[in-house]
């Protein structure tokens, strides 16, 4: 009986498309496989399959499904003669779909059938590349394209931007930009963006200029990728000059671009500008909400972050797990205990968002600075595989207050999930020191030199004038290092005789250089200083460093001493906050 129903069944449709043209049929098959294989049996039956513009329509439609994606290809073998139009579509639409060999596949049939590819053939094949960093593959697709004589057209270099930058081949995107003869502001966007995504910020922003200095007028593209890279640089002169463009040539500021220049002030260090950039949003997305908790979490100003997440539940959308990692941080970052417990439990109850890693890091770094090391613990033990991050801040807490024996076992672990971190040896071997466990740290610098592990390379960055200077220790690369260093010198000569004294024995940072009184004397961040005091003596601005690592406990102090001595405020964000220096006194509380 069932089979005799089926057959009823694919009679009916047979039917049913015998009575409607083969076009038709197609349209309403849509790209369902068993449909379109039955429209493929009525074409052979009526003959219609010798008609090229419906057999494309045929594959093209099998091609737009994953489902039905090998079945388009075996079409595309039996298409009596198939063309360029029809091998473009496939290609493309099988790039979109992420299906790269399927995309090379019908690359490599075109070439069989001997129909020359075009330069839509390879962007769709560069750009496919480009999204799973094909990077092999996507410089052979780029030889192809330079055979077929497509080397200097725009579409095909600008996707070649795009993927090179992707692929992090920087140089290589650039050299094919600067080989462009007419570049488009979308080949503009890509290299900019392929630097900033890069952290190749600084070559990012000086691009932005000779853009716009070429008279190329930025689109909201640009301005994201250029915000970004302020954002990254601490770069608030330039970041604020962008603003100010965008203002003054009427662009429209989405939600893109909003949270963008949100994360920039914030990140340079100018949370009330963020602020002015959230209240004139109109569409305010939960990303858009989560960026301006974030930027008053990092500078510490947890109230304001509170109240923007209780509007945020009045007024906008729901939080995400993003949002309650801001809010959490955010809390951390002020010692704010009992507001962040209550929201840690609320993400569960009143969200439904379960609490992962992140959070699990969040709790410990809260609980952890109140010296409620138990509790915190807790949080540690209730994840499976505690992540890097979670022992870390484990190990935060427990060298603030002094409880080793945690903290030895918060760096033996962290040293076993990442053995080729050097910077988890320093951190064991200086709380074995802090321990008295003298023999063991000898043990651990042993096994660090037999390792050959290289050590971080740090550095800091200061704006002056909107332009970027970046300093690593003891560079002397500078022109005017001579005058630098004398000034430097100076600066530390005058916080000694207001009670500083070196703090090499206790540091318990990442390893940056050598641990000598000379090398920590011109860490990056202490020449940035220097520099940025030495070029605005006479104006009481803000002193704003960027450094890529943690600051170390010296830096830390000296940079306290020298904002009391010289009145002048400094700001340094470094890898994990911010840092607000007053009157010889520290927004963290000496504790980050
Ligand atoms: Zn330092
Ligand atoms: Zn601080």
């Amino acid at each position: 009986m069932a089979n005799f129903h089926g057959r009823t069944k694919a009679l009916t449709i047979t039917i049913i498309i015998a009575t409607i043209s083969p076009y038709q049929a197609l349209v309403r098959a849509g790209h369902r496989l068993k449909q379109l294989k039955q429209v493929h049996a009525h074409l052979i039956i009526s003959g219609a399959h010798r008609n090229l513009s419906l057999f494309t329509k045929l594959t093209i439609l099998a091609c737009s499904s994953p489902s039905s994606i090998k079945y388009a290809k075996k079409l595309s073998l039996a298409i009596p003669n198939p063309d360029s139009y029809l091998f473009n579509s496939l290609i493309r639409i099988s790039s979109k779909l992420g299906f790269l060999n399927d995309a090379v596949f019908f690359y490599k049939h075109m070439i069989l059938c001997l129909i020359p590819p075009t330069n839509y053939t390879f962007t769709s094949l560069i750009k496919s590349c480009a999204n799973v960093c094909a990077f092999k593959l996507g410089k052979s697709v780029h030889s192809h394209a330079v055979i077929n004589g497509f080397s200097l057209d725009s579409f095909v270099q600008t996707s070649l931007v795009s993927f090179y930058g992707k692929c992090s081949e920087v140089g290589s995107a650039r050299k094919v930009f600067d080989e462009m003869p007419n570049k488009s502001i979308v080949a503009w966007n890509a290299m900019i963006s392929g630097y900033e995504q890069n952290g190749l910020c600084k070559d990012a922003v000086d691009l932005f200029g000779l853009m716009v200095n070429s008279g190329f007028h930025p689109d909201s593209v640009t301005f994201v990728g250029v915000s970004s890279a302020c954002a990254q640089l601490g770069a608030l002169e330039l970041g604020s000059w962008v603003h100010d463009y965008i203002v003054k040539h009427g662009s429209e500021v989405d939600v893109v671009l909003g949270t963008s220049l949100i994360n920039m002030y914030a990140r340079c260090g100018n949370v009330r500008k963020a602020r002015e950039v959230f209240d004139v949003m109109k569409d305010k997305n939960v990303v858009a909400w989560t960026a301006m908790i974030s930027g008053y979490g990092i500078h510490g100003y947890g109230k304001e972050a509170i109240k923007i997440y209780n509007s945020m539940q009045n007024y906008g959308p729901s939080p995400n797990e993003v949002t309650f990692v801001a809010i959490l941080s955010a809390c951390a970052h002020a010692g704010m205990v009992n507001e962040g417990r209550s929201i840690f439990s609320s993400m569960r109850n009143d969200h439904g968002v379960v609490p992962g890693v992140e959070h699990h890091v969040c709790m410990v770094d809260l609980l952890g600075r109140a010296g409620l090391l138990n509790d915190a613990y807790e949080h540690v033990r209730v994840l499976k595989r505690p992540s890097p991050a979670v022992w870390t801040a484990m190990l935060g807490a427990c060298k603030m207050h002094k409880d080793f024996n945690l903290g030895i076992e918060a760096a033996e672990e962290l040293l076993a999930l990442e053995p080729e971190n050097p910077g988890h040896y320093v951190t064991l071997s200086n709380v074995y020191a802090l321990a008295g466990k003298m023999e063991r740290v000898e043990k651990v610098r042993n096994i660090m030199i037999k390792k050959k592990l290289k050590k971080h390379v740090g550095y800091s960055t200061i704006e002056v004038d909107q332009r970027t200077y970046l300093f690593s220790m003891g560079d002397k690369s500078h022109p005017e290092s001579i005058e630098l260093y004398g000034y430097l010198d100076d600066l530390m000569r005058r916080i000694s005789e207001v009670g500083y004294v070196s703090t090499r024995e206790s540091v318990l940072h990442e390893l940056e250089e050598e641990e000598t009184e000379y090398a920590l004397r011109y860490h990056s961040e202490k020449l940035a200083l220097a520099f940025g005091l030495m070029k605005c003596k006479n104006d009481a601005s803000v002193i704003r460093i960027v450094k890529n690592l943690r600051m170390c406990e010296d830096c830390h102090l000296a940079i306290k001493l020298i904002s009391s001595i010289i009145k002048r405020e400094i700001v340094v964000r470094d890898k994990l906050r911010f840092h607000h220096f007053r009157d010889g006194v520290c927004s963290c509380a000496d504790y980050w």
